[in-house]
């Protein structure tokens, strides 16, 4: 049967269904999925259960009736033993035996206890033949007394309301019986009295059919109905389990293929593979070539990834993102296939390329999802290497994954309980090398795992977009410390505090800070707001904003890192900063080459004629020290006055006179 027919009832609305569409539509003749079949299977165990216990109480009672009408109302006149008792209510105790079974067998069967498809099918007609044939010997006798059929009509209402099945069946079905019994009645039927053949009258045979008749549209309206239900269902279960764009599994559904999968293959010596695809610089695909191509490319790769590896669990796991479970056999030839494939969807100038990540699982029974993190950690070491495309979870991978995992789960824990400290780095003036401020830099100190420095976690946190969590708490720490210094008449010096560009996205950063600092009541002068260059490179009017309102608040704003490569010179002009931090890439090479010097000079010539302040950072020698004073940049920070400190440290150096307060600042 063709997937048109299958669909058949879905074109409503979408254009006219021909007339022999209509009539098969009509009659049932399409292949149900095994979850439609399944669904209308369920239903009529269900109704047969409903039927049989209504069957059992119709037993029950007629059990009662015959112990009340012969014990009760007449004891004496019928001289009823215990056999004899049995003897005539047989028939109620067989029916009222074969409705406990049916719904018994019913109660396992929706509990999911027991789950035997076809022989549900055979079990309910079975049922249904029972109750039908006793329908036919009580109605027949009937019919030789003069009495009207009600039993047999009552039997074949059950039979239609247990077996719905597919219209034609349905049809045929009840058509037959009744044609049966109706011959029964008309030719084998004899007056009990008088021995002669009975016939219907005419009267009852038009109700007779008319029942039937009415009888087999029930069945087939039921039938229908479910089966709509049935089919919309069905389509929530798949749009539960697939990735919409690409059709492709989503994770959920991943997971759990992965396991029965798992199950299906493991055996000694057999080893799998998860693989993380991720699709190199496809958000600029997606801008140059528009977002529906971009999501046919997607779909593309998606079918692409199901052809070289059919029959093993895959899926979409987001955005340009995709996972295979594979056998280690021949995962390394497949993997070059979909690399191939994918090169050969071109219809793009620009550079795209696919990028995977391996993890070999030691223990089967690691969690699916777990696997993929493993294998899509590995692939960012693959990234940005025009020399490799493939690369596999190792053990140093292991050693930074956890890492990555540990500050994931317990910055929280972190901040809460002040495993965050903040260590001052002295600032000079190049005038008189007296200090003139200090950097605020973050440090976890854990009692689990010991010292952390930033490199080590705030990465980390940028990409998992949290930093701001940790740049808040420094923040607040500063005021406090700040607040120590003034209450304790200590001289005191402004601070410098890093602001990353997602601490502006994450959170009102100059609200946070300008809380803090009513809060503790510092003045706004003692602190210097740093903002990376990095940062200046997109939604530059957001950021303008945010300079404007630190600036209206009397915040100075100082740029880091200058010439860290990040953005072009050419956003300078874009951007009000009072101060320029020059990178310490400058300083790196510079005892052996001139043209540092040349450079380092005219960038400090450049931010003074664009009226900005000057800071160098990475200061470590005398000689870097006399250059930079000698070409009149105005502050100086780096190893050669002092390493990042704690703030008990930095006091002790001023008490004891190692650091000078420049006495604007005290
Ligand atoms: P940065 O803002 O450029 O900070 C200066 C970094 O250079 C500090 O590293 C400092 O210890 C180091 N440094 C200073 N003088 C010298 C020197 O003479 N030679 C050398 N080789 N290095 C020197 P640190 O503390 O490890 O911080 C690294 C980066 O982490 C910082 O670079 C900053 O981007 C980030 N960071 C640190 N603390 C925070 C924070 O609280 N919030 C945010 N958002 N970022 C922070
Ligand atoms: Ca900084
Ligand atoms: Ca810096």
């Amino acid at each position: 049967m063709s997937k048109k027919l299958l669909h058949a009832d879905q074109e409503d609305g979408k254009g006219k269904k021909d007339w022999k569409e209509t009539v098969i539509q009509a009659l049932g003749f399409y292949r149900n999925t095994p979850y439609v079949s399944e669904y209308q299977r369920e239903a009529n165990v269900r109704s047969s259960m409903f039927m049989s216990f209504v069957l059992m109480v119709l037993e029950v009672w007629m059990i009662l009736r015959y112990i009340y009408r012969y014990f009760y109302l007449m004891p004496d006149k019928y001289d009823i033993t215990v056999s004899s008792f049995f003897h005539y209510t047989r028939n109620y105790w067989t029916l009222l035996l074969v409705g406990l079974t049916m719904f018994l067998y019913g109660v396992f069967f929706l509990k999911k206890k027991v789950h035997f498809p076809k022989l549900s099918d055979v079990w309910i007609t079975l049922f249904a033949g029972i109750c039908l044939g006793f329908g036919v010997y009580v109605s027949f006798d009937d019919f030789q007394r003069g009495k009207m059929i009600i039993c047999f009509l009552t039997m074949i209402l059950y039979v239609a309301c247990m077996l719905i099945w597919r219209p034609i069946i349905s049809a045929v079905m009840l058509a037959t019986l009744a044609y049966g019994f109706h011959e029964l009645l008309e030719n084998r039927a004899l007056d009990k009295e008088t021995g002669e053949l009975i016939g219907i009258n005419s009267g009852d045979n038009i109700n007779y059919i008319m029942y039937i008749i009415s009888l087999i549209m029930v069945a087939i309206s039921i039938y229908n109905q479910r089966h709509r239900e049935a089919r919309k269902a069905e389509d929530l279960y798949i749009s539960s389990l697939t990735d919409e764009l690409t059709g492709l599994p989503n994770m959920h559904s991943f997971s759990e293929s992965c396991e029965a999968y798992v199950k299906e293959v493991a055996a000694p010596g057999v080893n799998l593979v998860y693989l993380f695809f991720d699709i190199e610089n496809f958000k600029t695909y997606n801008e140059q070539m528009g977002h529906v191509k971009g999501d046919r490319f997607l779909k593309r790769v998606g079918e692409i990834i199901g052809e070289c590896f059919p029959g093993e669990p895959h899926a979409r796991q987001s955005d340009d993102h995709f996972v295979v479970l594979t056998l280690e056999q021949e995962y390394e030839k497949r993997m070059e296939q979909v690399l191939e494939k994918v090169a050969q969807i071109r219809d793009y100038e620009g550079y795209i390329a696919m990028k995977v990540g391996g993890f070999k699982p030691r223990d089967l029974q690691l969690a699916p999802r777990l696997c993929v993190d493993k294998a899509r950690y590995a692939v960012t070491f693959a990234k940005n290497r025009s020399d490799q495309y493939y690369s596999e979870y190792d053990e140093k991978m292991d050693a930074a994954f956890h890492q990555r995992e540990y500050v994931l789960n317990n910055i929280d824990k972190a901040v809460k309980n002040d495993y965050i400290k903040v260590y001052y780095q002295p600032v000079m003036s190049s005038q008189n090398e007296h200090l003139d401020g200090c950097e605020a830099l973050a440090r976890w100190i854990d009692p689990e795992v010991g010292f952390l420095s930033p490199g080590s976690f705030i990465p980390i946190l940028e990409e998992s977009r949290q930093i701001h969590k940790l740049d808040s708490r420094i923040y607040e720490i500063v005021c406090q410390d700040l607040r120590r210094s003034l209450d304790q008449g200590l001289p005191i010096v402004p601070v410098s505090l890093n602001f990353s560009r997602l601490d502006f996205e994450l959170m009102d950063a100059v609200e946070v800070l300008e809380g803090y600092a009513s809060k503790y009541d510092i003045p706004r002068k003692y602190f210097h707001v740093e903002i990376t260059e990095s940062a200046l490179t997109s939604d530059v009017e957001g950021l303008k904003r945010e300079m404007d309102r630190f600036h209206a608040l009397g915040y100075s704003i100082w740029l880091d890192d200058f010439g860290s490569g990040y953005s072009s010179m050419n956003v300078l002009k874009d951007f009000n900063f009072d101060l320029m931090k020059i990178d310490m890439v400058f300083l790196r090479g510079f005892h052996e080459n001139e043209k540092a010097k040349v450079i380092l000079r005219n960038i400090v010539r450049l931010a003074q004629e664009m009226g900005m302040m000057t800071l160098t950072e990475g200061v470590e020698t005398r000689e870097a020290v006399d250059f930079l004073e000698d070409i009149g940049c105005g502050r100086l920070q780096g190893y050669f006055f002092g390493k990042p400190m704690p703030y008990g440290d930095l006091y002790e150096k001023i008490g004891s006179g190692e650091y000078r307060v420049s006495e604007e600042e005290a």
